[in-house]
């Protein structure tokens, strides 16, 4: 808001220009020539030092439940953005990076490799499209950092995106409505948790180490006691924040009675949140989710033992919009 209120020469101009991007229109693929409310110099000067980053929609797959996958072209690279409608609001999955930097065995998006980081204008955007897509019953209040890529690894462009998502003027999202989720890189992590106000959420998918370096090889330098670790030093500081654990459950790997007791053991002085999250399977994986009959004994077991805990049921399998689904599938399809 301060930049742009600086190259406009005005924080009422600033408010303008939100108010325009962020108003539920369609995004247009470039800044138009004018704008009411700010003066024609004040705009080219705009146009000129922070262009609308180029983009262009490749494809568009809507599943039967109204979870809408985009995959937008940003320059040289192409990623994915989810826009899954609720109860009353709609949330936007961004990616933070076009490929990943990070190399887990069973989501999909590891296996483009990395093209490049994302600016937090592309990240932003990506938002702004989808939102333009949400039912009006259901405007997109929520943003989750779950699509392509590591936050923690694009940490700089990730924070500014949060920023101008949750500071003053459109959209003016609660900071607790956006939530960044790492694979559990350390020192990215450590410093999100000083830096910002948004929420957290740590894949930590394995009760032990053995267990996760063997589909998450960061962990060989992050290991769990320590990634749990930061998360307990945020608490004791007094953030007052609710940590969102993701746990992808595969079918004989993870989803054991003793997996269950494990993660309750780990996160019991947490606040934490455990979200379950069948693995949504993909062509090249040899993994598969845990009948349902398991995952729901999973998910009680961990309850009964004091932890919170949901579980995501896939939404949007049919377009491969699901979680780790993220991979570019149109492209091989078309
Ligand atoms: N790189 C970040 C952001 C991506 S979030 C992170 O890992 O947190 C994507 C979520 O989907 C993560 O919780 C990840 O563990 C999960 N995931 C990845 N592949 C999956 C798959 N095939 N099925 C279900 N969940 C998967």
């Amino acid at each position: 808001m301060a930049e742009l209120g600086a190259l406009l020469g005005s924080r009422t101009r600033a408010l303008a220009v939100r108010r325009w991007l962020f108003d539920g229109g369609p995004v247009p693929e470039s800044l138009p020539v004018r704008l009411p409310g700010v003066s024609a110099a004040s705009w080219s000067v705009l146009r000129e030092k922070a262009p609308l980053p180029a983009w262009s929609l490749a494809d568009e797959r809507r599943a039967p439940d109204g979870t809408t996958k985009l995959a937008l072209t940003l320059g040289t690279a192409t990623v994915e953005t989810v826009l899954i409608p609720g109860k009353g609001r709609s949330t936007v999955c961004v990616s933070s990076q076009a490929g990943c930097t990070q190399r887990c065995g069973f989501c999909a998006t590891a296996t483009l490799g990395f093209t490049r980081a994302l600016t937090a204008g592309e990240i932003v955007l990506q938002y702004a499209i989808a939102r333009a897509a949400a039912p009006p019953d259901a405007p997109a209040r929520n943003v989750v950092f779950m699509g392509m890529g590591e936050p923690m690894d694009n940490l700089d462009a990730v924070l500014a995106a949060v920023r101008i998502l949750t500071e003053e003027g459109l959209p003016g999202l609660a900071a607790s409505h956006v939530t960044v989720s790492t694979s559990g890189v350390l020192p990215g992590m450590k410093r999100f948790l000083k830096e910002s106000a948004a929420h957290l959420a740590l894949s930590l998918n394995a009760t032990t180490d053995a267990q996760r370096e063997a589909l998450m090889p960061q962990n060989r330098s992050w290991p769990i006691a320590r990634l749990l670790g930061a998360l307990r030093e945020d608490h004791e500081r007094g953030s007052g924040r609710r940590y969102f654990i993701e746990y992808v459950l595969w079918d004989g790997v993870n989803d054991s009675d003793a997996d269950a007791d494990r993660l309750v053991g780990l996160l019991r002085d947490l606040p934490a949140h455990v979200n379950l999250i069948p693995h949504n399977p993909y062509d090249a994986s040899p993994l598969r989710p845990p009948p349902d009959a398991r995952v729901l004994a999973f998910q009680d077991r961990v309850h009964r033992g004091g932890v919170r805990c949901l579980v995501r049921w896939p939404r949007g399998q049919e377009i491969a919009a699901a979680c780790g689904q993220l991979a570019r599938r149109h492209e091989a399809a078309s």
